[in-house]
């Protein structure tokens, strides 16, 4: 049976980082005369899933591994400043109770100033302690 008429539909966000075209939807219709005279329309249609696992509108692309996200999942780095996946992410609670967003790189650079704090601390502390001890 050959086919009256074939549409196909293709869905893409333009992105504006990359500059590529990313599939969203894909619609294939085929229409054909059937033996009793009638169109009959049957299609397909698929749906691709944002890399964040949501069926929405492409917000932004991770600029690590190249994810497109929602606009709930997309978000920026809280040090560079760079777009970021959720997978990307490093979330680090601060005192009033908001999670700051930071790519893998910036994190590393945060924990190891933390750390280094930390040892000079305890550096400071013991060196008071033995000073105390002394004057006694
Ligand atoms: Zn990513
Ligand atoms: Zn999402
Ligand atoms: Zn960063």
């Amino acid at each position: 049976m050959k086919p009256l008429r074939r549409k196909k539909t293709i869905e893409i966000t333009d992105n504006p980082i990359t500059g590529q075209d990313r599939i969203l939807n894909v619609t294939d219709e085929t229409d054909i005369l059937s033996d009793e005279g009638s169109i009959d329309s049957s299609g397909l249609h698929r749906r691709f899933f944002l890399d964040c696992g949501c069926i929405a509108a492409a917000f932004g692309r991770c600029f690590k591994c190249g994810a497109i996200s929602c606009q709930v999942h997309h978000g920026i780095c809280h040090k560079c400043q760079m777009p970021i996946c959720l997978q990307c992410s490093t979330f680090q609670d601060t005192t009033n109770q908001t999670k700051k967003r930071y790519c893998g790189r910036c994190y590393d650079i945060i924990t190891r100033k933390q750390k280094l704090k930390k040892i000079g601390r305890f550096f400071l502390s013991a060196f008071i302690q033995m000073d105390s001890q002394n004057g006694r």
